[in-house]
């Protein structure tokens, strides 16, 4: 396994240059998984499937679905790719490699794991402060234009916000200068675990039933719910931060009623 993906990496680096490799594999590797990912959950709304896992009863239109699917190309393209082709000095001051040989799985799921945690944190702040009157107003309120939330949503934002949940995800990177694949599987399952908190689905095997700390689709769905100066839930991964500084009680207290419920229901 670890000779293929080496082989399939060799072939990278030698048929394509550092800057495409960085710039555009990284759109069109974001864009599969993205879409790959984010697509389904349109459908699986559309179809009635899985109904008993929604978390929301409430349904989205499917000109509500397609606006936000022609508005995500529109940014992808007009954004994030320029962003990315431009931020191309950015990637090689942070001493980002894409020589053989790759690193270990420990070097790799170390820092991913250091990401996480860093970008938990910014967004948190981050988004606290997007939740403040003028920017909720002007910016913020466009990614809460989706009450119901589907996979795709999860990029559905105005410019600027685009920008800094992309200043949260790179700043971990930055200070530690990968290589070049741990920031592509850090992408990939940053864009997996986005995707994952916006679907609207609460599954038994949703991830949030087996990692602890873990926030997921139930945790941010209450967010996009509640109106905004009341929501709380504001960490994009992990569910510390909100508990630290007390901006989660209004989700434990909804959390104890249904397990309240649930308790009566089979006392019953
Ligand atoms: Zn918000
Ligand atoms: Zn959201």
């Amino acid at each position: 396994m670890a000779s293929l993906i080496e082989a399939g990496w060799t072939y990278l680096i030698t048929h394509f240059s550092d800057f495409q490799l960085a710039c555009v594999g990284s759109f069109f590797l974001h864009e599969t998984v993205f879409f790959l990912s984010g697509l389904p959950f349109v459908y699986i709304e559309r179809a009635g499937w899985l109904k008993k896992y929604k978390i929301q009863a409430k349904n989205n239109t499917t000109e509500a679905q397609e606006k936000c699917i022609t508005r995500l190309l529109f940014y992808h393209f007009c954004v994030n790719l320029p962003v990315m082709l431009a931020s191309y000095p950015v990637f090689s001051f942070m001493g980002m490699k894409s020589s053989l040989p790759l690193p270990s799985w420990k070097v790799i799921s170390t820092q991913i794991l250091f990401y996480f945690i860093v970008e938990d944190f910014i967004f948190y702040w981050g988004h606290r402060i997007l939740h403040t009157k003028w920017l909720y107003k002007h910016v913020h309120s466009v990614h809460h234009e989706y009450a119901t939330p589907f996979g795709l949503t999860s990029e559905y934002a105005h410019p600027a916000e685009i920008l800094f949940l992309g200043f949260a995800t790179i700043f971990g990177p930055a200070i530690t200068g990968p290589h070049l694949i741990t920031l592509w599987l850090w992408m990939v399952v940053r864009v997996l675990e986005t995707v994952e908190a916006h679907c609207g689905y609460h599954f038994p095997w949703s991830p949030s039933n087996f990692l602890p700390l873990y926030g997921g689709s139930d945790f941010h769905d209450y967010h996009h719910r509640l109106i905004y100066t009341k929501s709380g839930n504001y960490a994009s991964t992990f569910v510390y931060m909100d508990w630290i500084f007390g901006t989660d009680h209004g989700y434990r207290k909804l959390q104890a009623l249904k397990n309240e419920e649930v308790a009566d229901i089979k006392d019953n």
